[in-house]
């Protein structure tokens, strides 16, 4: 299967990212792995973590926080 990741060269600022996308800004919210790094885990992306249902696609809100 193919695997869905882009790295970045800036943040994809108001644009869509994949869970495993990645670009140097790449902030971890308090509750990521430390192993695994990417926008799932960033702090400026908004994947509806907090609502019943995440997004497949989540939105790059860099620099503005979404999640701790
Ligand atoms: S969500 Fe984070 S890692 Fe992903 S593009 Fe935006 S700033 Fe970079």
């Amino acid at each position: 299967m193919e695997v869905k990741s882009n790295r970045y060269d800036i943040p994809k600022r108001d644009g869509s990212v994949w869970p495993e996308d990645i670009c140097p800004a790449y902030t971890s919210r308090e509750d990521a792995i430390p192993s695994i790094q990417g926008c799932w885990y960033c702090k400026y992306a908004d994947f509806h973590l907090k609502e019943e249902r995440a997004l497949e696609v989540g939105i790059c809100n860099w620099p503005k926080i979404i999640i701790e």
